[in-house]
C-alpha cells in the first residue's frame, strides 16, 4: 500500500465522481495498491476488500471512527465513537493466492457442493437486480462452482436447467459457511442506548463511510483551495501539495481558519 497524496485522492474522487460506493471504493483502492491489477483487487473476498479499506481509512484520517445510529426501542439518535480496531476481525495483508478463489465444499442432503466466496465483481453484477431475493439467488449461483449428487457427478450449475435448485437448507448452510469464512464481510457494533440501555448491534459498512468521508474531505478541500487561491493568487497544484497544517495557518490568518 502506497500512501495517497491531496491531489492523487482528489482525481480519484473527481473521476469516480457520481458511481456507486463500490465502484468508488475499487477505484481508491486500485490507486492506493499499484502492486496490484484492478481485476485481482475485485477479485478478493468482500471481507479482504473491507479489510483494504480500514487499512486505507486509517492511513488517510487516522483510526477514530464517528457515525451515528437510532436506538430502535426509543428512537433516539445516538452518536457513536468507535476505533478502526473494534471493527476489525482479522490482519488484512493481501497474499499472492488470496485473489485466486479459494473454493470451499460442503456435503449435505446427498450434494457435494464446490463454490467460492463472493467478490466485488460478483456485487457489481448483481447491483441491477429487481429486488433482493434475486440479487441472492444469482450471487449464489454465479459462486457456486460445481454440484455433484449421487446419481448425476460434476454438474455444472448452469447445465442443471434453469429451473434447478438446490434444496433452501443446502443454501442456508453455504450462506452460513460464507458468512463464518469471511467475518469481515459482516461487520457488526454492539451499541447500548445511552437513554433506555437497550443493547442491540447494528452494520458497519466501510464502503459507504469511507466514499461519504471521502466526499466530504473532497469538497471542505476545494473550498480551502479557494480561499487560498483568491486571496493569495497561488496555483492550485501548490496548495495542495502544502501540507494541512500550513494551509489551515493560512486561511487563520485570512480569518477563514
Ligand atoms: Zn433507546
Amino acid at each position: 500500500m502506497r500512501n495517497l497524496s491531496a491531489a492523487e485522492l482528489l482525481t480519484v474522487w473527481e473521476r469516480t465522481h457520481g458511481q456507486l460506493p463500490m465502484h468508488q471504493a475499487m477505484e481508491v483502492l486500485a490507486a492506493a495498491f499499484p502492486e496490484h491489477t484492478f481485476e485481482q483487487l475485485a477479485q478478493l473476498s468482500i471481507g479482504q476488500r473491507d479489510g483494504l479499506l480500514l487499512l486505507l481509512r486509517e492511513r488517510l484520517f487516522g483510526t477514530k471512527l464517528n457515525s451515528m445510529a437510532v436506538c430502535p426501542q426509543c428512537q433516539q439518535r445516538v452518536e457513536l465513537v468507535f476505533n478502526t480496531s473494534d471493527v476489525k476481525t482479522q490482519s488484512h495483508r493481501i497474499e499472492a493466492d488470496d485473489t485466486e478463489n479459494t473454493v470451499m465444499s460442503l456435503t449435505m442432503e446427498g450434494y457435494e457442493v464446490n463454490f467460492r466466496l463472493p467478490n466485488s465483481f460478483d456485487l457489481m453484477s448483481i447491483a441491477a437486480c429487481a429486488n433482493t431475493a434475486q440479487a441472492q439467488k444469482q450471487l449464489l449461483n454465479q459462486c457456486i462452482q460445481s454440484v455433484s449428487t449421487a446419481s448425476k457427478n460434476d454438474a455444472e450449475p448452469g447445465n442443471l436447467g434453469g429451473n434447478f435448485q438446490l434444496p433452501a437448507s443446502l443454501q442456508e448452510a453455504i450462506v452460513k459457511r460464507m458468512a463464518e469464512s469471511d467475518p469481515q464481510a459482516n461487520t457488526q457494533l454492539a451499541l447500548t442506548c445511552p437513554d433506555c440501555n437497550h443493547n442491540w448491534s447494528a452494520a458497519f459498512d466501510i464502503v459507504t463511510y469511507l466514499m461519504e468521508e471521502i466526499h466530504r474531505w473532497a469538497k471542505h478541500m476545494l473550498r480551502e483551495i479557494h480561499a487560498l487561491a483568491r486571496a493569495y493568487g497561488w496555483r492550485e497544484a501548490d496548495i495542495l501539495a502544502m501540507a494541512p497544517t500550513r494551509r489551515r495557518a493560512y486561511l487563520e490568518l485570512l480569518g477563514l481558519g
